[in-house]
């Protein structure tokens, strides 16, 4: 099985289940797959064969979905590529790629073309003209299968360093969103809102994949725009799943109208960067039901470990390995640590991916004896339970005592006027490194906290771990999968 098959397989046995839906339109699942033949089709008219590339520049909307469907169907390699970078970062994907085609909106049109496209490639803009470019399909299948093993390339979304492209396969993504789907208990009642970016192996396996899977329907919208608006349309589609990185639950939480709201809400679940437990509790006494924390990478297509939708979540862990992925801690000597040691997080298991896209050196790096080295401090319970400390490369090395900076930033969160939290090391010549918060506040709150936080951290963590330096920022730098741009802070390019 892999995810267009499924697909068909649904337009067959549920034809007339809404799919997928966005500000002016819906397709049934007869109708999604009809589209996505025709274009497939004329992918194959066009001359796209086994194993070239196409990439999909685009926001949420029907036109990525199609194309990321049309493209397996005609046995290309789809490469989704975040549609806010600029053309010097479009360049560094596009020609590590090289894609035959390029699917992608006329506001990004210019971007794009200035990014040093210097091969043969077609560049398709959506709009009236790619809807009549999909309409001269043929809308049958021929009955070959052009399937290959890759499926996808994804780029890492680069908070350390150049983007490098994770080949995911066809089993890979099936059996991750499958996996999930499942855990979660996603249903074909199901309506799930999309708004983080489908260029993202998140939302791609955590919502549209997994949802689709279960019959269920998606809801559309191009970006994170306000928090008034993902809340009206949640209200509006009936909406009871949703997926976002922690920021975006923050954003929920602190919406001052949050009550008025009509929501039919039964699952949310989130990861990509550490949940705060603060934000954790606040959910759950407001709506009623708790957030389902998991983990993963790019890599791992992403899903490796989650919490319980039934049963017991732990507090501040991302749960339990899923179905059939082993995870191992390792000690920098590449052993196992007992449980309660810090150490590398490991993965094998399907949802691995095959390896980077033309990178030896990397891959050679990336993984160890059949184990993919996630770059992640983490620690197992007795019970198996997984918490993620930090990032290897986040730690900071104070007078010779690690510091997580996750810990630190838990602390920051309990403080009643901080909205967001960052905690880097900047380099120091006697202590090495020393410990500074960077923060955004909420509503009502200025800089004049800042006198109450070093007496607020001393009282919860140990002198060493306390920033020596707090600053008030107006914003903090994102991916556009949500996450704090930590090398940007460390690089002081930030407005303060
Ligand atoms: P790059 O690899 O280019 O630096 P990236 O690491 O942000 O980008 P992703 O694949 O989007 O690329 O993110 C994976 C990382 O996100 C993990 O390695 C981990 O550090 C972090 N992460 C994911 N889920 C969680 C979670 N629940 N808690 C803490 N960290 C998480």
């Amino acid at each position: 099985m892999n995810l267009d098959l499924k697909l068909q397989e649904l337009a067959e046995s549920h034809p007339e289940n809404p799919a997928i839906g966005w500000d002016s339109g819906e397709l049934t699942y007869r109708q999604l797959n009809e589209q996505v033949q025709k274009l497939a089709n004329r992918f194959t008219e066009r001359g796209i064969r086994s194993g070239d590339k196409i990439a999909i520049i685009l926001e949420n909307s029907p036109e990525l979905v199609i194309s990321y469907f049309a493209s397996m169907r005609a046995g290309a390699i789809n490469v989704t590529v975040n549609p806010a970078l600029t053309s010097r970062e479009f360049g560094i994907i596009l020609n590590d790629c090289r894609p035959e085609i390029i699917i992608t909106e006329s506001k990004i049109t210019e971007r794009v073309k200035n990014s040093g496209l210097d091969w043969p490639v077609e560049l398709i803009v959506t709009g009236p003209d790619f809807d009549s470019y999909i309409d001269q399909g043929a809308a049958e299948a021929d009955g070959d299968s052009r399937y290959q093993e890759a499926c996808t390339i994804l780029y890492t979304s680069g908070t350390t360093g150049v983007p490098k492209g994770a080949v995911l396969t066809h089993d890979n993504l099936y059996v991750n969103a499958e996996v999930f789907g499942r855990n979660l208990g996603l249903t074909a009642r199901d309506r799930s809102l999309i708004v983080a970016p489908l260029t993202h192996i998140a939302a791609q396996t955590n919502q549209l994949n997994s949802t689709l899977i279960s019959g269920g329907f998606c809801y559309l919208l191009k970006r994170w725009k306000s928090t008034a608006e993902t809340l009206g349309k949640m209200e509006e589609q009936r909406i009871t799943y949703f997926f976002g990185p922690p920021t975006m639950i923050t954003y929920i939480l602190n919406e001052p109208n949050l009550t008025d709201y009509n929501l039919q809400l039964r699952l949310t679940y989130t990861g990509a960067a550490p949940l705060p437990e603060e934000i954790f509790h606040r959910w759950a006494k407001l709506f009623g039901f708790e957030i389902i924390e998991g983990y993963g990478l790019t890599e791992t297509s992403p899903v490796v470990c989650m919490n319980p939708a039934e049963g017991e979540k732990k507090l501040r862990s991302v749960g339990l390995p899923i179905e059939d992925v082993e995870v191992k801690i390792m000690s920098d000597a590449f052993e196992e640590v007992p449980p309660g040691t810090p150490g590398e997080l490991v993965v094998k298991g399907p949802n691995v991916m095959k390896g980077y896209y033309e990178r030896e050196e990397e891959n050679r790096k990336a993984f160890r004896d059949g184990w993919f080295k996630t770059g992640d401090i983490a620690m197992k319970d007795d019970q198996g339970y997984i918490y993620i400390v930090d990032r290897k490369k986040d730690m900071i090395i104070r007078s010779g005592f690690n510091v997580y900076p996750r810990e630190v930033e838990e602390v920051l969160y309990m403080h009643p006027a901080i909205l967001e939290a960052a905690v880097i090391g900047s380099p120091h010549p006697e202590k090495g490194e020393m410990v500074v918060a960077m923060l955004t506040l909420r509503d009502g709150h200025d800089e004049s906290v800042i006198e109450e936080l070093e007496p607020f951290c001393k009282e919860r963590l140990a002198t060493y771990k306390v920033p020596s330096e707090f600053r008030v920022i107006e914003e903090f730098p994102k991916t556009n999968s949500g996450k704090i741009m930590k090398t940007k802070l460390k690089e002081g390019t930030v407005r303060q």
